[in-house]
């Protein structure tokens, strides 16, 4: 065993302290700002096993990872994904969280919150059936609002749902959405679509709702307010003076946040990817798979591969596609 290192820093004088592992490229869903209808996922081989995928984050926690998302895909298709979480469960993260589009969490919420996850983000784009089926192609919204209420009802201190907007498709939601995170009482946040993965449903440009349209919608019906405290991520919170929720903004195009980027993904084949943004990359399944007695060739390669981390995305909003891997790829 090593011992214990230094936190992981980039270039640039970041300090890496979030991992997001990606445990699946499968998804029961296909929405159409994240996948093509039709889409070849990864042969089985080719996937991290469990085992690889809890390897990685002890080495990561190891060298002072402190924060952990478990994504995909849709992660909780993964079997025996519990087994994962039970295991990242001890740890002893300061965060340790999952995002997921809710279809599974009717039974999943209350054995994960028992595994040891702390927060759950689930990811909710319309509360209009024919709308939410719309958007996800296969998706069932009752399912996933009884989904989200198991989730509040299994005690999970934080909840957040993630809302990505389009023009055109489900802007006119956002007061009904925000109505109903108040009414839940859990988070919101409102993500600008990103270009990744070349999609067919609609042009990426002409979609674009930034945050300060959304902001200015949301206004006409509530007062808000910057929050105070740091998110450590790229969402910017805003309060309601009547609200115990908070309401957020993730803004790749129109507010850059890779300044203050703390984080790093890992693909479900093992790719450790250095930017949402950009290819830059490095085969860790090659490295788990090659060294499966010691750990230190894997922690070498991951430090190293902090070099590699570029200092920011540059995402253009004219529809063109920049990175050709679609989100169930990357992580989100
Ligand atoms: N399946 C899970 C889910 O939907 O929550 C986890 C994986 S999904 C890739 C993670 C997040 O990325 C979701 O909130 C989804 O809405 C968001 N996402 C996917 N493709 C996106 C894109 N092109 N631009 C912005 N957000 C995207
Ligand atoms: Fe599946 Fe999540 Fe992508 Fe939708 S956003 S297709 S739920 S991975």
């Amino acid at each position: 065993m090593v011992s214990a290192i230094r936190p992981l820093k980039d270039r640039f004088g970041r300090t890496i302290n979030y991992v997001r592992l990606s445990v699946t490229d499968r998804c029961d869903f296909r929405c159409v700002y994240c996948m093509d209808e039709d889409m070849t996922f990864l042969p089985r081989q080719l996937v991290l096993t469990l085992e690889e995928i809890a390897r990685l984050a002890r080495n990561f926690t190891a060298l002072g990872t402190e924060k952990i998302r478990l994504t995909g895909g849709e992660p909780l298709v993964r079997r025996d994904i519990l087994d994962l979480v039970k295991e990242i469960g001890t740890l002893g993260l300061r965060d340790f969280a999952m995002t997921t589009n809710g279809s599974q969490l009717v039974d999943m919420a209350e054995p994960l919150r028992k595994a040891g996850l702390h927060r759950l983000n689930i990811s909710l784009d319309s509360l209009d059936a024919r709308k939410f089926a719309d958007i996800t192609r296969t998706g069932n919204l009752s399912k996933v609002l009884d989904g989200i209420d198991a989730a509040r009802d299994a005690g999970f201190p934080g909840i957040k749902l993630n809302t990505v907007v389009m023009k055109g498709r489900n802007d006119e939601e956002i007061p009904a959405l925000i109505e109903f995170a108040r009414q839940k009482r859990v988070d919101i946040s409102f993500i600008e679509e990103m270009p990744l993965g070349e999609i067919s449903e609609h042009d990426r440009g002409l979609a674009l709702f930034t945050s300060d349209e959304v902001k200015k919608v949301v206004r006409r019906h509530h007062v808000l307010l910057p929050a105070t405290e740091d998110s450590g991520g790229p969402a910017r919170y805003y309060r309601m003076p009547d609200s115990s929720i908070r309401v957020g903004f993730i803004s790749p195009h129109s507010h850059n946040f890779c300044a203050t980027c703390n984080r790093v993904r890992v693909t479900a084949d093992g790719r450790l990817l250095l930017c949402l943004g950009n290819e830059h990359s490095v085969d860790l399944r090659r490295v788990l798979r090659g060294n499966p007695d010691t750990e230190n060739r894997l922690r070498k390669t991951i430090i190293e591969a902090m070099e590699l981390k570029p200092e920011r995305h540059y995402f253009s909003t004219n529809g063109d596609v920049q990175i050709l891997r679609f989100m169930n790829m990357t992580g989100g």
